[in-house]
């Protein structure tokens, strides 16, 4: 079973997205991280067992500034943690999911990322993600 390791929204402004999140979580943002590859700057909240990671663009080609302009701001994605990911990436394959990515990718997080195609999950951007181990090389 697939664990909820966070839900990603889209935000317009990163600033007041945070002063929004402070107050609804009641708990400040632990981290802001920039995944420049990605064009989008993060920051993460703590819910629960779950995190929030809230997503601004960082440049007009960035996924999230093309979803805000075709949606408006909100729920982007809904991430689930995995032990591993390309076994994971194998079995959804199987199971007929289309998954976006080839191979995984270095995200936000210190984690390994691939995302699924929403079409194939009800609509919505499902990411799986791994956590980067120390003994893992690059
Ligand atoms: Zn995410």
């Amino acid at each position: 079973m697939l664990k909820l390791e966070h839900l990603g929204i889209a935000v317009k402004d990163l600033i007041n997205a945070n002063e929004c999140y402070t107050k609804l979580l009641g708990a400040e943002p632990y981290k802001q991280e920039e995944v420049a590859s990605e064009g989008v700057m993060t920051s993460f909240f703590r819910a629960g067992e779950s995190k929030i990671e809230l997503l601004e663009a960082t440049n007009e080609q960035s996924a999230i500034a093309k979803f805000i302009e075709k949606r408006g701001e909100g729920l982007h994605h809904m991430a689930f943690e995995v032990e591993d990911i390309y076994q994971e990436m194998a079995r959804l394959r199987e199971q007929g999911f289309q998954i976006l990515n080839d191979q995984p990718k270095k995200g936000a997080d210190n984690k390994l990322v691939c995302f699924i195609h929403p079409k194939s999950a009800g609509g919505v951007l499902v990411e799986l993600c791994q956590e980067i181990k120390a003994s893992d090389t690059e």
